[in-house]
């Protein structure tokens, strides 16, 4: 049942555009995890959800940057900012 486990753990980082930056991201979400959990060297780690996103990249590179702020205002210390429909 482990290794069955691990198995399916095992995954290519998937290598993306930063929704924020556009700088080079890897997507390190979760199978199944509804949106992007996204690792960019310029903005550090942070969540977005599938619904949001669609409208988050029709937006100003300025109000994307906005957005992750208030995403990380929003997140408990140590947590990953969450960016969703608060940040609009
Ligand atoms: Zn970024």
């Amino acid at each position: 049942m482990m290794m069955l486990l691990l198995a399916n753990k095992k995954k290519k980082a998937k290598q993306m555009q930063c929704p924020v930056c556009s700088n080079q991201a890897v997507d390190i979400g979760p199978k199944g995890f509804d949106g992007k959990v996204l690792r960019c060297p310029q903005c550090k780690d942070y969540e977005i959800s599938a619904t949001f996103l669609l409208k988050f990249l029709a937006w100003s590179r300025e109000d994307r940057g906005v957005a992750l702020a208030k995403a990380r205002q929003f997140a408990a210390a140590g947590c990953r900012p969450s960016i969703d429909i608060r940040c609009a």
